[in-house]
């Protein structure tokens, strides 16, 4: 069950044994991927073994940190409490240089002025007990 005063507090990252070495990148100001040694494929999620060929020779490299805007959403109506002061904000769906696609938040921005294929760039935005949230502002 939700407390109350919990439902005022954004959710933090919580990083497992196949995520902590993302999450401390991001708080170090870097985007890790992970790129297969075995069909050279590159992912966003952490996970243990290649999701294309089962090879578990992975590793990790920094991101560039560009990439484009490949799909989006304006939220004007927050999904909880804590959200209520960030209305209206911008949900992306980024296509890194790298390749792979991830879902992230415009910061810096009028969130009403993105656009398809807008180039961003990575802002780790810190948010509190040594963590960062990977986020983008246009580039
Ligand atoms: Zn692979």
């Amino acid at each position: 069950m939700i407390r109350p005063e919990d439902a005022l507090k954004k959710p933090l990252p919580l990083p497992d044994a196949d995520s902590a070495v993302f999450w401390e990148g991001i708080a170090d100001g870097k985007l890790l991927l992970q790129h297969c040694l075995a069909c050279h494929r590159v992912h966003y999620y952490q996970q243990g073994i290649c999701r294309d060929c089962g090879s578990s020779r992975l590793e990790h490299r920094a991101a560039s940190g560009r990439g484009k805007v490949h799909s989006f959403s304006v939220v004007y109506r927050a999904p909880g409490p804590a959200f209520k002061g960030d209305t209206p904000y911008a949900v992306l769906l980024v296509e890194l240089e790298e390749g792979p696609r991830m879902i992230s938040s415009l910061v810096g921005g009028d969130p009403e002025k993105v656009e398809f294929d807008m180039a961003v760039e990575l802002v780790c935005e810190p948010v509190g007990d040594g963590m960062a949230l990977p986020c983008f502002r246009r580039a």
